[in-house]
Formats: C-alpha cells, structure tokens, sequence
C-alpha cells in the first residue's frame, strides 16, 4: 500500500529561532492531534536543519532539504551537496520545484542528476513535475509533464524509483491562491502513474506517493486528498502556519 504523505517547503522564509519556533509548534500538534497513518515531511531553508532535527520526534516528522547540488563537491561556492544534507540528519530532498527551474535554470537534465546525488547518499528525492499556464491553456500539459518525468526520471533504476516521492505541482497554481480542481489534480496524477506504469510495472507504479502542490489548504485540502490518486500534498504558504499544516493533515 502507498503512503500518504503532507510535507511543508517553507521556501525562504523563517530566520533560524522563526524556524526552530515553528518546528516546535508543529512538533507539539502532532503528537497531540494527528493521524499516524499519514507521512509528515519538513523542508525548512537548508541553515536550519540541523537544529531542527534535534527537535522533531522523528518516529512521527521527517526532515528535508529543498534543493541540492548536482555536484558531488569541490568547487561550487554556494552550493550545497546530497551528502551534507544527509550529514544533518535530512532523509529527503526535494528536487525540480519550479521556483528553481524557473529563477535558477533547472532544466530536467540537471534535474536527474540531482536526483542521482539524493539516491547515492540514501536521501529520498520529491521529484516536482507541473506545467505553465500557457502549457495548459495550449492544451499541452500532458507532453509536459511526460517530457518532465521521461528526461527527470525514466533512466532510475527500478530499485531506486520505489523510494522516490512525485510532486504535481502545476505552476500557475503555486503561491496564486488558485488550486487545481480535484479533478484536474486526479487526471494529471493518473496520467502520471500510467507513465510509472508503463515504465517499472504495476506493482511500483501503485505504490508510488503522487503528492499535489498548488495552493492546498485546510478549506481545499479533503477534496483534492479523496481523488484516488492524489496521496498527499506538498504545502507551500501553509505549512509557515502550524494550526493550517496540521490541518491539511488531517484531511485524510
Ligand atoms: C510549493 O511551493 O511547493 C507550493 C505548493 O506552494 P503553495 O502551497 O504556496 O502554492
């Protein structure tokens, strides 16, 4: 059986105590109210996770970066490798959210081997996939998200796939206030796990999470968790607030 999962990028916001604060408060309201048949995932700024780690009760929160280099180390000023991030007790990363195909170039190439780095140092990848609005409106989504998925992550072994997480995240819905409908989430997320099926059979392909991302919140949160196909989401802008993350978790 697949997992359901809700993970929390926080994006770039939240200094370090801001952090370790709002860590606190989630860590608290888990274990006092939350389902635990549902996988929870914090993807805090990379500077804050290792104070985080020391925080959550990790039987119930895992930990994640939201990016890393594709590099194995060396010269990169800046950049932050899959094996530091493991170093801080990180199990995740997630890796071609749109925010960074878009501001810092990402293409799906890049993207793979950023995954392949995840895979070396035992983090599990959340592989972000979604199209642009003017994708959509052309009706040319479905090439997208197929190109995405056959150039990010087609070449993994079959090994390997059954511990990645997907993210649908189509991009005119992330940060707009504008979810895709239930429906709209449920075509994608099927089509998608057609895609799996077709290339690591059905037996990983059912057991693979497909996450939703795009404006899910509390008010929206139950519809788009009941589609099927729909195991989870990633949260952006409400997982900054503890009472909203907690609520989308249980949703399910
Ligand atoms: C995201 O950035 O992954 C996201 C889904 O953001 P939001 O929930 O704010 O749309």
């Amino acid at each position: 059986m697949r997992k359901n999962i809700v993970a929390g990028n926080w994006k770039m916001n939240k200094n370090l105590n801001e952090g370790i604060e709002l860590a606190k408060e989630v860590n608290k309201l888990v274990n006092q109210n939350v389902h635990n048949n549902v996988e929870i995932i914090l993807a805090p700024p990379f500077i804050h996770l290792t104070e985080i780690n020391k925080i959550i009760d990790k039987k119930r929160i895992n930990l994640a970066a939201q990016n890393c280099s594709r590099y194995k180390n060396g010269a990169y000023t800046g950049e932050i490798s899959a094996e530091m991030i493991a170093s801080t007790g990180a199990t995740h990363v997630i890796v071609g959210h749109s925010e960074r195909r878009e501001y810092q170039r990402e293409d799906n190439p890049k993207i793979y081997q950023k995954i392949l780095r995840a895979i070396e140092n035992n983090l599990c990848p959340i592989f972000c996939c979604g199209e642009k609005l003017a994708e959509r409106e052309a009706g040319n989504h479905f090439n997208v998200i197929e190109e995405q998925m056959i150039e990010g992550v087609s070449n993994i072994s079959s090994e390997n796939f059954k511990n990645l997480i997907i993210a649908y995240e189509p991009v005119w819905a992330i940060g707009t206030g504008l979810n895709a409908t239930p429906e709209q989430a449920q075509e994608i997320h099927n089509y998608i796990r057609n895609l799996i099926n077709d290339r690591y059979g059905e037996d990983i392909s059912d057991n693979t999470t497909i996450l939703y991302g795009g404006s899910c919140k509390p008010s929206n949160a139950r519809e788009l968790f009941a589609k099927p196909d729909v195991d989870g989401g990633l949260i952006g802008g409400a997982s900054l607030i503890a009472q909203d993350f907690i609520d989308i978790i249980n949703s399910f």
